[in-house]
């Protein structure tokens, strides 16, 4: 399928301001994410806490790999991971100190499907053979955070030398945005957060003690500290 026009972006809104002048990038999803996100956001499908899972592995996937990398660089950190069910704004907020991205990889990771699995799983869904608990065998795992949300921020600093730190935005129709971001600050130098807005019927999720128990259920044997943020009681 052709794709022409990927990473680079197709519209470019400048906003004024008095401090520094930030660019707000428009980029295009690829057609074979389109179609992965077009079939994620109107499934049927019911069992939306794997959603959990995929999103956890991705978060351990990064901190084994800033694990690996700081033996390199010399670097000592614990990479760990921490969520945040928010009530008020209805979000939830998985962070992570993993190596984070930066912006190619933003574009390279989230815009496009490095596997070439995407046909496999459709054609798994469609004669049956698959259903969507199995998205992360199929390398597009990111995307059913659109199960239980109808926008996902992904806020990420990479630890490369020098890099900045990057608000990636979609709604899961045919683009996403990236901008500059100076909003959450990474105490370890790099990392990377994850906003699911959540859809109403998804409010579930903002419940701690349900996060807790999906950890419990589907991320067991993750080898990095997960923390629970709880409100005082
Ligand atoms: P997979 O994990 O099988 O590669 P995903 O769709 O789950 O497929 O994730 C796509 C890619 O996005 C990952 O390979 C990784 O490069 C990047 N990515 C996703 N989440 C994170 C994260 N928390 N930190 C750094 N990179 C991430
Ligand atoms: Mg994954």
């Amino acid at each position: 399928t052709p794709s022409f026009g990927v990473g680079v972006p197709t519209t470019t809104r400048k906003f004024m301001s008095t401090v520094a002048e930030k660019e707000k990038e428009t980029y295009e999803f690829t057609s074979d994410v389109g179609r992965v996100m077009d079939l994620i956001i109107n499934s049927l499908y019911s069992d939306k806490d794997i959603f959990l899972r995929e999103l956890v592995s991705n978060a351990a996937d990064a901190c084994d790999k800033r694990r690996f990398l700081s033996l390199t660089e010399g670097e000592s950190v614990t990479p760990s991971i921490q969520i945040k069910a928010d009530p008020d704004n209805n979000t939830l907020i998985i962070q992570d100190s993993g190596v984070g991205m930066t912006k190619d990889e933003l574009i390279n990771n989230l815009g496009r499907i490095a596997q070439s699995g995407t046909r496999a799983f459709m054609d798994a869904l469609g004669d049956g053979s698959a259903d969507l608990g199995l998205i992360g065998q199929f390398g597009v795992g990111f995307y059913s955070a659109y199960l239980v949300a109808n926008r996902v921020e992904v806020v990420t600093k990479s630890m490369q030398e020098g890099s900045k730190q990057y608000r990636w935005s979609s709604t899961a129709d045919s683009s996403y945005t990236i901008e500059e971001d100076d909003s959450v600050t990474f105490e370890s130098g790099a990392g990377t957060q994850l906003i699911l807005h959540l859809k109403d019927e998804a409010v579930e999720y903002v419940e701690s003690a349900k996060i807790e128990e999906l950890l419990q259920r589907y991320s067991e044997f993750i080898e990095f500290p997960i923390s629970v943020w709880k409100e005082k009681t």
